[in-house]
């Protein structure tokens, strides 16, 4: 199966953003995205790189219904000097959204066709990729229930899609520690749920406890296990580490957790650096604790989009704790600047992690 280009004509391109420092995250789109079909009877088909334009579904279009929609996140960058265009453990996300599509009762797609989607599409749109530092191509892969019909069974016809986002740095003010919120009365995932899919029904879940946490002054909520409401589980949507006493905590990936890439990347890293790191479960006891007694050293949120962010203050029934003396840790800031650098070529790449996809 080979992916067709249907190129935009010129008046149905976009005018690039005036200006990068400006992009902000999500608002603007590039001109081209794919699209693939897929049903019972030919499976994928019709895969195709094309203007980009709103899609037309039917009212009973099942995503709508009963939430059958999962998606990835991933970045391309430009190569040092403006030189290539490379992904990030791209198979890694391939392999992730098959994951969920199987928990989902979707089909899965070949990592082969996705790549070849990948590239094509980049390669139409290369020149909407950021050129400032710390800029990239925000990629969304998505794939949507289509058949038109009500009644809960698996869809027999999904449409997946790719578009693209230009986005500036994330920290174009320069880092600055967040503020986190501990909800004991909602939780985002069970054991036995979808916690580990990048399945839409977990956001739209999280979104009740985010306002609450945004009403008294709190970015984001971090999210406890669902059955004692006491072990740390992520942060908004990014995963969690606490550098305790020299030792490297994140929580084990039990089925709640979403198997975060750069929370895979950080574990490798830090164990290359001869760090103590460890998967295991962490109460907020724990946590109260080591900052009583000073053993609390650092926090940060790690995820694509922000790839780490430090967490400067923890709201736990009605006490303000300050991390790190709401400052950037020494372990939080190597670790941006080790995987930025990774990312976009600065410097080598020991475990082969970028992938070039347009020369
Ligand atoms: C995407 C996501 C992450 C981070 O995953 P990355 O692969 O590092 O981007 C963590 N938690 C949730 C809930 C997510 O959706």
């Amino acid at each position: 199966m080979e992916v067709k280009v249907i190129e935009a004509a010129p008046e149905q391109r976009k005018p690039k953003p005036p200006s990068e420092s400006q992009l902000g995250f999500g608002k603007i789109f590039t001109d081209h995205f794919f699209t693939m079909t897929w049903n019972s009877g030919e499976g994928w088909h019709d895969p195709v790189v094309e203007p980009y334009h709103p899609l037309q579904i039917d009212p009973t279009a099942m995503c709508l219904h009963y939430g059958q929609e999962i998606f990835e996140g991933m970045k391309a960058y430009r190569g040092k000097d403006g030189h290539g265009v490379y992904l990030f453990r791209p198979t890694e996300n391939i392999k992730r959204m098959n994951v969920s599509a199987e928990r989902l009762c979707m089909p899965q797609i070949e990592e082969k066709l996705f790549m070849e989607a990948l590239e094509k599409l980049l390669s139409v749109d290369q020149d909407w990729i950021p050129r400032s530092e710390g800029s990239s191509l925000y990629i969304r892969p998505t794939m949507i229930a289509t058949e038109r019909a009500l009644g809960v069974h698996p869809s027999n016809e999904y449409l997946f899609f790719i578009i693209m986002s230009p986005v500036g740095a994330y920290y174009a003010e320069g880092f600055s520690p967040t503020r986190i919120y501990v909800t004991e009365e909602y939780i985002r995932s069970a054991p036995g749920g979808i916690g580990y899919c990048k399945a839409a029904g977990n956001y739209a879940a999280s979104l009740y406890a985010n306002e609450i946490a945004k009403k008294i002054g709190y970015t984001q909520v971090l999210w406890l296990d669902a059955m004692e409401r006491k072990y740390v589980e992520e942060v908004g949507t990014s995963n969690i580490f606490f550098l305790i006493n020299d030792e490297l905590i994140t929580p084990p990936l039990s089925g709640t957790i979403l198997p975060g890439i750069t929370r895979n990347s950080i574990i490798q890293l830090a164990k290359k650096w001869g760090m103590h790191v460890s998967e295991r479960k962490l109460s907020m006891d724990e946590i109260t604790a080591s900052i009583a007694n000073g053993a609390m050293q650092e926090a940060f949120a790690a995820g694509t989009a922000a790839v780490v962010s430090p967490v400067g203050w923890i709201f736990y029934r009605d006490h303000e704790y300050a991390l790190a003396e709401g400052k950037i840790g020494k372990l939080t800031r190597r670790l941006y600047d080790e995987i930025l650098n990774i990312q976009y070529g600065i410097q080598e790449d020991s475990f082969g992690w970028r992938v070039k996809i347009l020369n």
